[in-house]
């Protein structure tokens, strides 16, 4: 089929542009290898050639540091597209499978179908990334994609229709901007995968909407996810590693430390690192963290609004603030806040916080920790740090997560070897490499019988006494 013209020329409605890929996902089911890397080596080149777009949007939409751009939403895509083009080939050829005595002379093999039509719906808070690195796995996969990209980050939302405008034609990939109404219209659509990332609770929205057509999700959601710091952990290296992977993209990432679990005994220390830490990475000229240039701000006032609301019912119930608390409505500036004094009760305990607040509450012994976690749903990450193996391996036994880390946090996002994703309330399925590349994917089992042959001449009617020797 002819491409269409350049899709920025016209806007499409959902209906419009789903009916336009029919053809195109037909086609694509038989696409190279070839065909495959030379999408994605297109989007690569893209992305080199327009970074400075890219960190100017992102600067726009909620003041993201430049490096933290290249590092959260521009690294990340390239390896992923790198990573891809390293091992697809590997990735879409059929496996022969074994052959169990009962089925001797035949031969069974799976093959790697593009499931065909996919819609990625994507979240505000790594808007770039996250509405690439699900197309690097579509197109991986031999889908066709319309990208939904979140309303809350508008100049990246125009810039990715600028991208897609200029690498495909709108029958290929096609990207559908609008308010919540216009991803309602989408999910009505009959599409072969949904791949959203959002909210557990719009999550719900979407499986019920793929469930009208029997259409296949990956959910990418989020949720709680919690740090126990025990008793022998290194604090100067735990508090490292969480103050980054707690402020950077000032805490707006489904896979920060939402909360800490620490041994009683640690916290006086702990604090003291926390504190300065957060000196030396956002203060550093003593002019106060509102200054520096290395924080992002909080998306929009409703979401200020809420982390204030937080702040103000857990001081309100009796958390003390340790660091931090200072704001700016004006600029939605929120300062790394750490409380202690917490507990369950407040609203910074029992929602996602999503944003600069940690808050830190501790236990005596680790089995309380891990009843805390089991009481709550299952967390996207857990971060476990301490240096003693069996009970490094008490918690992974005991808790149940989409991932977990060992003596580091977030980290995991970036191992291309590795699934990425949720369980049950934190998401479901997997995304990145592999992984990805299977979710827009039907593993299709194919058997092949020699003509003459049949097992099924043994098990026919009449059975007899045939089939009494089979039990
Ligand atoms: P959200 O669920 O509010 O919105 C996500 C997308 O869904 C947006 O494009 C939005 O337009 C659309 N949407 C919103 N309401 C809808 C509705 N009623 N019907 C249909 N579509 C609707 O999420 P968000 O605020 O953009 O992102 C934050 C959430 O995403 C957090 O919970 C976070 O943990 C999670 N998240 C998860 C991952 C992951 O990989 N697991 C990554 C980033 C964010």
């Amino acid at each position: 089929m002819e491409s269409l013209n350049n899709q920025s020329d016209f806007v499409l409605t959902p209906q419009a542009a789903f009916e336009s890929q029919a053809e195109v996902a037909m086609n694509w089911r038989l696409s190279t290898f070839e065909e495959r890397a030379s999408r994605l080596k297109n989007i690569r080149t893209w992305i080199k050639a327009n970074q400075t777009q890219i960190r100017a949007a992102l600067a726009n939409d909620f003041g993201k540091p430049a490096a933290e751009t290249d590092l959260s939403e521009v690294y990340p895509v390239i390896s992923e597209i790198n990573h891809c083009l390293k091992n697809l080939e590997k990735w879409m050829a059929p496996t022969s499978v074994s052959t169990p005595l009962t089925m001797l002379g035949t031969k069974g093999k799976l093959y790697f179908e593009p499931k065909g039509r996919s819609l990625i719906i994507a979240p505000w808070n790594y808007p770039f990334n996250l509405a690439i690195e699900p197309l690097i796995s579509a197109l991986a996969a031999g889908c066709t994609a319309i990208i939904k990209p979140s309303e809350l980050t508008p100049h990246t939302a125009a810039l990715l229709q600028k991208m897609i405008s200029e690498l495909f034609a709108p029958n290929e990939v096609a990207v559908i901007q609008g308010e919540i109404e216009v991803s309602q219209e989408l999910l009505k659509l009959p599409f072969d995968h949904i791949f959203f990332t959002g909210s557990p609770s719009v999550g719900k929205i979407v499986m019920r909407a793929a469930a009208e057509h029997l259409t296949s999700v990956t959910l990418e959601l989020g949720g709680k996810s919690p740090v126990i710091i025990d008793q022998n952990a290194d604090l100067h290296d735990a508090a490292e590693k969480i103050l980054w992977g707690k402020f950077v993209n000032c805490g707006q990432t489904c896979i920060a430390p939402d909360y800490i679990l620490a041994h009683e005994s640690v916290l006086a220390e702990l604090m003291m690192e926390l504190k300065l830490g957060l000196q030396k990475m956002y203060d550093t000229e003593y002019k106060g963290i509102e200054e520096s240039a290395d924080l992002a701000r909080i998306v929009n006032k409703k979401h200020f609004d809420r982390l204030m609301d937080y702040l103000a019912d857990a001081e309100h119930r009796g958390a003390s603030i340790a660091f931090g608390g200072n704001s700016n409505a004006a600029t939605h500036y929120i300062e790394p806040t750490i409380l202690t004094n917490v507990d369950d009760s407040m609203k910074i305990m029992q929602e996602e916080i999503f944003g600069p607040l940690l808050p830190i509450r501790t236990f005596q012994k680790l089995d309380e920790a891990i009843d805390h976690i089991n009481s709550k749903p299952k967390p996207l990450a857990l971060y476990y740090f301490g240096n003693e193996k069996t009970r490094q391996q008490l918690v992974i036994a005991e808790t149940s997560s989409g991932n977990a880390v060992i003596n580091d946090c977030v980290l995991h996002y970036s191992h291309p070897n590795l699934p990425f994703g949720g369980v049950n309330n934190s998401g479901i399925g997997k995304a990145h490499g592999h992984f990805g590349f299977l979710e827009f994917s039907n593993q299709k089992g194919v058997l092949k019988q020699r003509i003459g042959m049949t097992t099924i001449s043994m098990l026919r009617p009449p059975y007899g006494f045939r089939t009494k020797q089979l039990i």
